[in-house]
């Protein structure tokens, strides 16, 4: 994804020269959204980039509008003029809307980009005296971890625990940072019981939106109405 430079034409009304943010779907572009006075209405817009115009909705949010882009993406081609606008580009449109009137009104994104729970690799547990629950690392990290310039660090218990771990993502399409972490720690958090990612997740703001796919704090919010 790159910023182009778009220039909104609003009805024909106004017209607005903005950054747009290429998509998924050549010939379409997201960009502020400009109301009729051609100020930006604090919303984002999914712009038909040769002729500048909307395909749809006047302004949602960020997320929504990279996602309705990325549903325009069915194989008919966004890059012509509008005159060469044809019956398939207005049915792709109407079915991006109706998935958006579909979901939307539930925070829901429009698609999903995959489940949320991911079986890794058995790890090593680690249990500190002064932790009582052990920390569920791959090789690399245990390393790390016990091998650290605190002594209170070599202090306790190591033992391959033989059960897959859990991993716990973000189901959003365009999640930037997916794999769930604990707080202050950069390594994605594994554990074998799912219930306890989950608590530790919840804890954090990420949200169960259906079962077995999860959204982060961050895409919660995005995905607002
Ligand atoms: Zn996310």
């Amino acid at each position: 994804m790159c910023i182009t430079e778009t220039l909104i034409n609003w009805k024909d009304v106004t017209t607005v020269p903005v950054g747009g943010e290429t998509t998924i779907t050549p010939g379409i572009v997201v960009t502020p959204a400009i109301g009729r006075d051609g100020a930006y209405s604090g919303r984002w817009a999914v712009i038909h980039q040769p002729s500048g115009r909307y395909t749809g909705l006047p302004g949602t949010s960020l997320d929504y509008a990279r996602e309705l882009a990325g549903l325009l993406n069915t194989g008919v081609d966004w890059t012509v003029a509008a005159e060469h606008i044809g019956t398939g580009h207005k049915d792709a449109a109407r079915d991006a809307m109706g998935a958006y009137r579909d979901w939307a009104w539930r925070g829901l994104p429009l698609w999903w980009a995959r489940w949320s729970w991911t079986q890794t690799a058995p790890g090593w547990a680690v249990q500190h005296q002064h932790s009582p629950a052990p920390a569920y690392l791959p090789w690399h990290y245990l390393l790390e971890t016990v091998g650290g310039p605190d002594p209170e660090d070599r202090l306790g218990r190591v033992w391959f625990d033989p059960v897959p771990l859990w991993e716990l993502r973000c189901a959003a399409p365009y999640c930037t940072d997916p794999v769930f972490k604990a707080p202050d720690d950069e390594r994605p958090m594994r554990h074998p019981d799912r219930t306890v990612l989950a608590d530790e997740a919840h804890v954090a703001g990420w949200q169960q939106a259906t079962p077995g796919r999860w959204l982060c704090r961050t895409c919660h919010q995005g995905h607002e109405r």
